[in-house]
């Protein structure tokens, strides 16, 4: 098929890389001039890089982001055609998605939300899994591309739902992984020792997907960006926007979202999200500490 690929961040190069190992005609875009696919034409405007794909395929940071992509200047909508599909990988406000694909829809166009989960090494694997919001038959038009590019395709609903569904998923690892986090200072600062509790998580009912992909990097103060803490700032402050847009209360993600605004102030929003760990730390005065501490 031919593939615009607009947004060459950590996810969205690895999903463009995989899309022409599947022998796709691809062309790229990015913001910042200077990031190439092997395999690629690269082009200098969205616009250009839409014309006369059949499908466009964004991974960009944010709501503004998208918006500018798509429609602003030489944005993807100058290029849109009848039976163009536009597909978003990006997380972004279910809401503006709406508005959005209202607009691709009115030159013609199909819009997709299809945000996903398996952060950088599922993108790299061709083994992320599309959270979607679109009819059945749109969904099988992509299907190879999906196929390409992940391991499955789960459709949450209609347009907008795909977005939705993916900041309530969002919701239980932020608040999961503070969880965990206070629990290991809160036992550590009574005198448990993190391999201990780390044990007792692991053979009981609190075991979970979140601990399994944290607890090595949490044991060995690895907080490298695998998901930059400013993206999941981000998706909180989505999820508190929707919350407030349908009068819905959610205590818990306001408090972790008090959190992240203090380790923003404290410069780590390009480590991992992991390491609000050292703020908890910090207010109690005590470190985790892992094997070989
Ligand atoms: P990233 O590495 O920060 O890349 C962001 C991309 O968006 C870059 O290509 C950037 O271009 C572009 N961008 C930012 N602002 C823009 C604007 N105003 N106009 C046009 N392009 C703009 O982020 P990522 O990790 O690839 O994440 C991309 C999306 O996937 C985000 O919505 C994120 O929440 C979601 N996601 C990420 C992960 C993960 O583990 N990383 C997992 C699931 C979902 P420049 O190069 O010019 O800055």
């Amino acid at each position: 098929m031919r593939v615009a690929f607009l947004g060459l961040g950590i996810m969205g190069r690895a999903m463009a890389a995989n899309l022409v190992k599947a022998g796709n005609e691809v062309t790229v875009w990015n913001r910042t001039p200077g990031k190439e696919v092997d395999g690629a034409k690269t082009a200098s405007t969205p616009a250009e890089a839409a014309q006369g794909a059949e499908v466009i395929w964004m991974c960009v940071a944010d709501t503004d982001a998208v918006e500018q992509v798509l429609f602003g200047e030489h944005g993807v909508e100058q290029s849109l055609t009848s039976g163009t599909i536009v597909v978003d990988s990006s997380t972004i406000s279910p809401s503006a998605t709406l508005g959005f694909a209202e607009r691709v829809r009115a030159k013609g166009a199909e819009y997709v939300d299809a945000p996903v989960t398996g952060s950088k090494i599922g993108a790299e694997s061709g083994q992320l899994v599309f959270i979607v919001g679109a009819e059945p038959d749109v969904i099988e038009r992509l299907q190879p591309l999906f196929s390409a590019l992940g391991k499955a395709t789960l459709r949450m609903g209609s347009t907008g739902k795909g977005q939705a569904a993916k900041i309530g998923m969002n919701l239980m690892i932020a608040t999961m992984y503070e969880g965990f986090a206070e629990a290991l200072v809160l036992t550590s600062k009574l005198g448990v020792e993190s391999e201990a509790m780390l044990q007792l998580i692991q053979s009981s009912m609190v075991r979970s997907g979140v601990v399994d992909y944290k607890a090595p990097f949490v044991l060995k103060r690895d907080f490298t960006p695998n998901f930059p803490l400013r993206l999941m700032h981000k998706d909180l402050k989505l999820m508190l926007d929707a919350a407030r847009e349908r009068r819905v209360k959610l205590p818990a993600v306001e408090t972790v979202e008090e959190v992240y605004d203090i380790a923003a102030e404290e410069g780590l929003s390009d480590m991992d999200y992991a390491s609000t760990l050292e703020l908890l730390e910090k207010w109690a005065g005590v470190e985790v500490k892992g094997n070989g501490k």
